[in-house]
């Protein structure tokens, strides 16, 4: 008999409960018992559903207040000092101070750093290590769970980070040191909490270990080994899971583990499915990640059956189905979804609609396809459906994709020559001034918006409303002299929904959120056909904000890497052809815009970085459709329209001959918060284009002083030559109020005045 199991549930619940329990008690609102309680309820109902779902085995351990990585560090007791902690269980209020920086009671302190899990957009709490660091049991929290569960009679296999994924993560604080050293002191600890679930009486403890997905050298391959050597004993059996891609080199030792279960990757992995199914002892359990756990398309569940059918026959007991991952990573249910198109919606899965298909190929396995034949006949026609659709497949498209030539990809001529013509025409001082973008996004703008969605104003009204909003930009920003305004976003709920609302191929849920970061949720688009652009998305906005004033406005755009690295994106043909039909959907606006007389366009490509494979050797490929995109994108225009691109970090050492191969004649990026130490990679790598260094950090609210930013821009003008320097805020400004604007902005064009004298 194959088993099922689930390695972790969406935790943000119907109508997101546990995002508004969190923000209402965060601001005072609901009590710590009431709020402990919604934690309860939320997960005895995501209990019941997977196991009505026909799951056998229920995670219990992956329901976070905040993240899960940060779970880990209060179990293990690895706070940072700052937040004065006198051992003893962690308490909730620290536990969030971790996180954010304040809870109801504590006093405020820096919040922990965030990064992201991964390859996904899902981000956690980073463990803070010093050399002296130790570890205690800190938090019953898991304990007390595995109880709730078993109280509701439920089959409860225990989820726990493992020692090494954990470690992995974590960042080394104060005199530097190996983080390995740490495993001797962690080790212990694990034992402990295995054993105590042991003596709970729980029978598996699923492991997470998804760095066996990554490269790892040999100090690390070795730690694993004696790792699980040293926690062999007095414990549940363990199941080690992986996820998120293929083992490779870690493959042969990791099936030799001294672990009595492996899981591993079957979409993602797909290749390594039978090479794992050979190398695990003969006692070892393969738990095969056969549903998508990153991606929202049903499974095709016959082709499914036919790589687990000769799985089945030669592992019998020993085979488990599960996701791929743990299901955070989509939204929970598809029958939410009342206004979204039904044949669309034929073709999604779900959080719930996953764990139904997994029972299915269970029972399929178990008792036979007869059994379950209705489901499989629906599964195999909602995938033909789609598959023949026409709402996925365009001709034109795929034509114009066909036969895009190289042409399209360059500029006509090299940056040298552009930026003389680009300069001649748009008369541009030294250090020039410019914002990312977006403009304060007040409650009347977003009231505004919502209430022409709903349709309670009408289009008249609504445009006239953003025309006034975008006056009031061009007026203050000519007011305190920037040079290259911006007409402010404020039609714009979202850089990437924006733009996929006006594009064909796209779908937008209604409840489709993903969990981001703490309370915080995304609701990322559907690609699912080919993308076209049927009228003009941004033009009357730029050109309306470029009739008001003699200075060159920037049109606005998202790159089309970012559209995609924030979409749930088609399975059915290459990423990087998806990636390409936005790019050409776009460059039909930027020549749009140009043909209005937008002489400045800027393409956002904020998620460039992030989309890197986890795997160095993938790097290439990835980066170089990516760039390509962005080419195809801009390169249609003439030599003396200025492309300009922006990008939410600088750290990019390890990619700047491709950030340079994008050829933007301006890049801006945000580096103030680094002190411009992040531009040393310019020292060393001679970037050919301009660039704007963000000069001040926008997540903040403080406001910086001229002498701080003109020290920054000296600082940025030792690496790179000060001619071809921008002065400009780190980001968009729309979670800003107005009057932070008004006197972060005056302060930085003070301080390009006083720089152009300088270097004059
Ligand atoms: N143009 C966008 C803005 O200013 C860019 C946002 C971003 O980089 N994330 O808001
Ligand atoms: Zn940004």
């Amino acid at each position: 008999m194959a088993t099922t199991h689930n390695l972790g549930f969406p935790r943000i619940g119907e109508q997101r409960s546990l995002k508004i329990a969190l923000e209402q008690y965060w601001n005072g609102s609901m009590t710590e018992h009431k709020l402990l309680q919604t934690g309860k309820n939320l997960r005895k109902n995501h209990w019941k559903i997977q196991r009505d779902a026909g799951i056998n085995y229920l995670p219990v351990g992956d329901f976070s207040w905040y993240d899960h990585v940060l779970d880990t560090s209060v179990m293990l007791g690895v706070v940072p000092e700052r937040f004065a902690w006198d051992g003893g269980e962690v308490d909730l209020n620290t536990y969030f101070r971790m996180a954010r920086g304040r809870a109801p009671s504590g006093e405020s302190v820096a919040a922990c750093e965030m990064t992201k899990w991964f390859d996904t957009n899902y981000h956690y709490i980073v463990p803070e290590f010093a050399k002296n660091q130790t570890f205690s049991l800190s938090s019953n929290k898991l304990f007390d769970e595995v109880a709730e569960a078993q109280a509701l009679q439920l089959n409860a296999k225990a989820v726990v980070l493992g020692p090494l994924s954990y470690l992995w993560l974590g960042k080394v604080k104060g005199e530097p040191f190996d983080k390995l050293e740490l495993l001797e002191r962690i080790i212990p600890i694990y034992q402990t909490i295995f054993s105590r679930l042991k003596a709970q009486g729980i029978s598996w403890v699923q492991v997470d270990e998804p760095i066996l997905g990554l490269d790892l050298d040999s100090s690390w391959q070795q730690a694993f080994v004696q790792c699980y050597q040293q926690l062999a004993t007095d414990r549940p059996k363990l199941l080690l899971t992986t996820y998120f891609h293929e083992l490779r080199g870690n493959l042969a030792w990791a099936c030799q583990l001294e672990i009595d279960g492996l899981h591993i990757d079957g979409i993602r992995a797909a290749k390594e499915v039978e090479q794992v199914a050979t190398a695990l002892p003969e006692d070892c359990v393969l738990s095969l990640g056969c549903v998508d756990g990153r991606n929202i398309w049903r499974t095709d569940l016959q082709q499914t059956l036919e790589t687990l059918q000769p799985l089945k026959d030669k592992l019998g007991e020993r085979l488990w189905l599960a996701p791929s991952c743990s299901l955070l990573h989509v939204p929970m249910d598809i029958e939410w979804e009342t206004a979204l198109d039904p044949e669309i919606k034929s073709w999604l899965a779900f959080a719930k609609q996953k764990l139904g298909e997994l029972s299915v190929l269970q029972r399929a396995l178990n008792q036979g396809e007869t059994s379950v034949s209705n489901h499989l006949q629906q599964s195999t026609d909602a995938c033909t459906r789609r598959k023949k659709s026409s709402k996925v497949h365009r001709l034109s498209v795929q034509k114009r994709l066909s036969r895009m030539s190289k042409a399209v990809q360059k500029r006509q001529s090299p940056y040298d020559k552009r930026v003389k013509l680009q300069h001649e025409w748009l008369k541009l001082p030294c250090f020039p001034t410019t914002s990312i973008g977006s403009f304060p996004q007040t409650t009347e703008i977003r009231q505004q918006r919502r209430a022409f969605k709903k349709g309670a104003l009408d289009a008249e009204t609504y445009r006239v409303y953003m025309q006034k909003e975008i006056e009031k930009v061009i007026r203050f920003q000519e007011n305190i002299g920037l040079d290259v305004l911006v007409h402010g976003e404020p039609e714009r709920n979202d850089m990437v929904e924006y733009f996929g609302e006006q594009l064909d191929g796209f779908a937008f849920t209604q409840h489709g959120w993903v969990q981001s970061y703490g309370s915080r949720c995304v609701k990322p688009p559907i690609i699912y056909g080919d993308v076209a652009r049927p009228a003009a998305m941004t033009v009357e906005w730029s050109t309306y904000a470029q009739s008001l004033t003699d200075k060159p406005v920037k049109g606005m755009l998202t790159g089309p890497v970012t559209i995609l690295n924030w979409s749930f994106v088609r399975d059915d043909q290459p990423r990087s052809d998806t990636c390409l039909q936005i790019a050409l959907a776009l460059q039909d606006e930027v020549l749009d815009l140009e043909k209005a007389g937008v002489r400045i366009i800027q393409v956002d490509e904020a998620a460039l970085r992030e989309g890197l494979p986890l795997r160095k050797s993938d790097w290439d490929d990835y980066l170089a459709w990516a760039v390509k995109a962005f080419r195809v994108t801009v390169s249609a225009v003439k030599d003396n329209t200025q492309i300009h691109t922006h990008m939410c970090y600088s750290n990019f050492n390890d990619i700047i001959t491709s950030i340079a191969a994008m050829d933007a004649d301006v890049i801006t990026i945000e580096t103030s918060r680094s002190d411009m130490e992040l531009l040393d990679v310019f020292k060393s790598f001679a970037y050919p284009n301009e660039i704007g260094p963000g000069v001040y950090d926008i997540h903040s609210p403080n406001i910086p002083t001229k002498e701080q930013i003109v020290l920054l821009i000296r600082k940025a003008a030792e690496r790179i030559p000060a001619t071809r320097l921008w002065v400009n805020p780190d980001c968009g400004l729309k979670t800003r109020g107005w009057s932070e604007v008004e006197q972060a902005l005056t302060v930085m064009v003070e301080a390009a005045v006083l720089l152009r004298q300088e270097f004059a």
